[in-house]
């Protein structure tokens, strides 16, 4: 069958411009991002002979290869793994399935600095793509496991791809980047250099648990095939003693499973042992992902089993509110076998789902009262997720209220956590009061917090559509019952002035005649109209029911189509 030429898809195209205009200044990081996809080849080739034997795929020396050609100027990075399929080839490298590429484009144009395009770009796995940084043309040469035909594929990433068949494709895939032409005033980028592509592997890639060779080039008239040299160390990093791990290399394994190009902000480790043993490496990554909000966002860690690979997105090693961290769970005790239907199921992973819990949130805890700053970013990039918690986890919920902090009446900019409120209450105050609203601004603007700002009584000022909710549910801190100031009868007279009920009753009487009128005139649309101290400069306000919703929650549940 002759090459068929395809064309890209458009957001494809648009991110193949980017990589070739090279808005990403550090260049050597494509060879990252090939060796990653290549070592995930592998992974899923390992898991799915261990899961269909019958599979015909030789699994006996699974690794990476790089080879150099310096005459053709050409690196290929060579993999024996699970290989793609023609429509496969199509569907992953032609095309950008991750529906947020449109919003990641739209902001990368908005990114003022070099600095903010090349974070943006790490949150949307362009990872082949970074190949066309150095190279002009690329070329990938794949057999799927278990398949006789092979596919090749090529592209000048400038609108169009040619796929071909082939029937000498070795099991696996080979991807050949024709580099560009070497640059004579920087010697550093010479990526036909094995000293360079030693010091890239070292550097990004060490911990990779496969092999990854280089073949040394034979010099003509040599004697024999040269022995391949292993770059890396091959060792899991979640298996080395701490002391022996430096930091970078943990975060260069973020960055491989996180598809992030940046450093995590905070690196867990726990190592359990007794009946049920296992080892965790966990990231609290810097930036919440673009997409944590939607429904198909994959959540959950990679789970292995002594070493293997065993599955991606595994979410029963951690709770719906914590699924934005990421980070790599190895077990001893599972069957290779094991299903994500039996992991929901199983009681030591339930134990360690808990374990695993209270040592992020203790980190976040170590981390608030160790450096504030570190904290102030977690909480404004993953806040919004973890009060989730505080509904659907009971159990962590203290745990949760302590790491927790709002914005509040209190400072224009630095948030409050619920112990600093207290502790700032006045004398006779016995409520923590807040609002909940669209924003910051449209809640101080509301009639109710008129007489909370006379009388100086901090009100916690809440965003978010789940702090109606958790409010609702967790109800009191510390002894302190949680009040929304739009709700039930507020009586602000028995905060700090003289409280008195005999004035109010006599004040209603007078006001009797009106507040008959009023409610004539409104019958249809309220319950009842009463005299109120909640206001000092607007006459009237709508208040619910203290167990009624408030117009935040009914507009979110009307949008939720309930
Ligand atoms: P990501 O790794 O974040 O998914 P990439 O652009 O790096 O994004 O790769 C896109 C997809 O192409 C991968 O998810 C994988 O399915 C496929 N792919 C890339 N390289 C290989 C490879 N060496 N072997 C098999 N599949 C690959
Ligand atoms: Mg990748």
């Amino acid at each position: 069958m002759p090459a068929e030429t395809f064309e890209f898809q458009v957001e494809a195209r648009q991110l193949l411009q980017l990589m070739i205009h090279s808005i990403y200044s550090n260049k050597d990081v494509f060879l990252r991002e090939l060796v990653s996809n290549a070592s995930d080849a592998l992974d899923k080739l390992r898991l799915e002979k261990l899961r269909d034997d019958a599979l015909d795929a030789d699994v006996s020396d699974l690794h990476i290869e790089i080879d150099i050609d310096k005459d053709a100027r050409t690196l290929t990075v060579r993999d024996n793994g699970i290989g793609m399929s023609y429509d496969e080839v199509g569907q992953l490298i032609g095309t950008i399935a991750n529906s947020g590429t449109a919003k990641f484009l739209q902001e990368l144009r908005e990114a003022k600095d070099e600095a903010g395009a090349e974070g943006l770009i790490g949150q949307f796995g362009v990872g082949f793509y970074s190949g066309f940084m150095v190279a002009d043309e690329v070329t990938l040469v794949t057999r799927r496991a278990g398949e006789e035909q092979g596919t090749r594929w090529t592209s000048r990433g400038e609108g169009t791809y040619t796929l071909e068949r082939t029937d000498d494709a070795p099991q696996g895939t080979a991807i050949t980047l024709h580099l560009k032409p070497a640059d004579p005033e920087n010697q550093l980028h010479d990526y036909t250099s094995p000293w360079k592509i030693r010091e890239i592997v070292k550097r990004y890639s060490d911990f990779i648990t496969w092999p990854i060779r280089m073949v040394p080039e034979t010099s003509g008239e040599d004697d024999g095939t040269p022995e391949p040299e292993t770059l890396n160390s091959t060792k899991a990093l979640w298996a080395r003693p701490r002391d022996e791990v430096s930091d970078d290399e943990y975060h260069e394994l973020y960055k491989h499973i996180g598809h992030d190009w940046r450093e995590p902000l905070e690196t867990i480790r726990l190592q359990a042992e007794g009946t049920f043993e296992y080892q965790a490496l966990l990231f609290l990554p810097a930036h919440a992902p673009h997409d944590l909000f939607t429904r198909d966002f994959k959540r959950g860690v990679q789970l292995y089993v002594k070493r293997v690979f065993i599955m991606d997105d595994c979410e029963a090693l951690l709770p719906p509110y914590l699924r934005f961290v990421k980070g790599v769970v190895d077990a001893a005790d599972l069957s290779l076998n094991v299903s994500r239907e039996i992991l929901q199921q199983d009681r030591h992973i339930e134990m360690m789902r808990r374990r695993l819990t209270k040592k992020v949130l203790s980190t976040v805890k170590d981390m608030m009262a160790k450096d504030q700053e570190r904290y102030g970013t977690f909480w404004r990039e993953f806040g919004t997720v973890l009060k989730e918690g505080l509904v659907t986890d009971p159990e962590n919920r203290d745990a949760l209220l302590a790491v927790a902090s709002f914005a509040s009446t209190h400072h224009d900019t630095e948030p409050t956590t619920l112990k600093q409120y207290v502790e700032r209450m006045k004398d006779g105050q016995e409520d923590i009061y807040y609002l909940t609203g669209e924003s910051r601004q449209s809640i101080e603007n509301s009639p109710h917090m008129e007489a909370f700002r006379e009388r100086g009584i901090e009100v916690l000022l809440l965003t978010d559509a789940v702090d109606e909710v958790w409010a609702d549910a967790v109800g009191e801190f510390d002894g302190k019952k949680l009040r929304s100031v739009a709700k039930g009868r507020i009586d602000l007279a028995a905060e700090g002035e003289e409280a008195s009920g005999d004035e109010r009753e006599q004040r209603t009487e007078e006001y009797a005649e009106l507040l008959g009128w009023m409610k004539e005139r409104l019958d249809e649309d309220i319950k009842e109209v009463r005299l109120s101290s909640r206001l000092t400069v607007s006459p009237a306000c709508v208040v619910s029911d203290a167990q009624d919703l408030t117009p935040a929650l009914e507009n979110m549940y009307r949008a939720m189509g309930q």
